[in-house]
């Protein structure tokens, strides 16, 4: 029988966590806990280049300082590659996924023939080019065919959202053009592998859940709830991330480090030992989500 409830926290390990990712982990901890549900950890080590060596070690020693255990060994997605091919070429067979030989130039040229402007993140939105074939090209990437219909879904703090995925992003890549797994495909495949029910994530990731939503209907996975929590801003207003040089979590004092993670989530915790905030904190945050009935599963 599927579990009701299984939840994780999926750190990327391209550094320490920050104040800022230690929210995401304490957020999805307390909600698994607070719905009596599993918790795993996930490595998200599939964009090599980026990862710094260690960092998962650093990262597993910080939440486990704040009394955050996985109840499972936590798995890495740079084992997974074969899973990852598998569901790529499920997914080219079928006619979703397509070969792709444009550049990133190639794409800024063909935005500017088309008059086209960048997405509003500064993104390219693929045009499109390959979608009826390579025309002798070789091919460098491989990109999901998003179909045109616009994908509504709900998250639990932030209520109704809608994207056309078409119009903002374009046919996305799954495979980039340097071998590696795109983040999409492996989450979503991972997210599916592992039984995820409920994701909880900062967000500055939220704009990532239409393209995932898709990519769950191509795989034929089941969609989970998806709540995204606030975001810590830095002294300059912007978002704590290791790309703009936020500090390492100092995690010598857990109880200051849960205790300031737990205020961003509107919660007051007091408690002179993790275990006893710990506790204080899942009642809270039980309460709060019942309070508001966003609580679900
Ligand atoms: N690995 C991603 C990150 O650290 C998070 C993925 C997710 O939670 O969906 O930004």
């Amino acid at each position: 029988m599927p579990a009701s409830y299984i939840g994780r926290f999926a750190p990327s390990p391209t550094g320490p966590l920050h104040a800022g990712s230690m929210v995401a982990a304490l957020a999805s901890w307390l909600d698994a806990r607070a719905h009596g549900g599993r918790w795993l950890v996930r490595i998200e080590d599939v964009d090599v280049p980026r990862c710094v060596p260690g960092a998962d070690r650093v990262i597993l020693q910080q939440i486990a300082d704040c009394g955050l255990l996985p109840d499972e060994p936590p798995l890495y997605q740079s084992q997974r590659s074969a899973q990852y091919q598998q569901a790529l070429d499920d997914l080219v067979a079928r006619g979703r996924a397509y070969p792709c030989a444009c550049s990133r130039r190639d794409i800024e040229a063909e935005q500017q023939r088309l008059g086209r402007v960048k997405s509003r993140h500064g993104e390219l939105v693929y045009p499109g080019t390959c979608r009826d074939g390579l025309h002798g090209k070789a091919p460098r990437a491989w990109r999901l065919r998003v179909p045109a219909s616009i994908v509504p879904w709900t998250d639990r703090r932030l209520g109704p959202q809608t994207q056309d995925v078409e119009a903002d992003v374009g046919d996305f890549v799954l495979k980039r053009a340097d071998g590696y797994f795109a983040y999409q495909l492996a989450v979503v495949v991972d997210d599916g592998a592992q039984g995820i029910t409920h994701i909880v994530r900062g967000e500055d990731l939220a704009d990532n859940t239409a393209r995932q939503i898709l990519l769950q209907f191509a795989l034929g996975l089941p969609t989970p709830a998806y709540l995204h929590t606030p975001l810590v801003l830095g002294a300059n207003g912007e978002k704590l991330s290791k790309q703009n040089g936020a500090l390492a979590l100092d995690t010598r004092d857990p109880l200051l480090a849960l205790k300031t993670a737990a205020a961003v989530l509107g919660l007051q915790v007091s408690g002179t030992t993790v275990g006893d905030c710990l506790t204080a904190a899942t009642a809270q945050w039980a309460a709060l989500w019942r309070a508001t009935a966003k609580i679900q599963g």
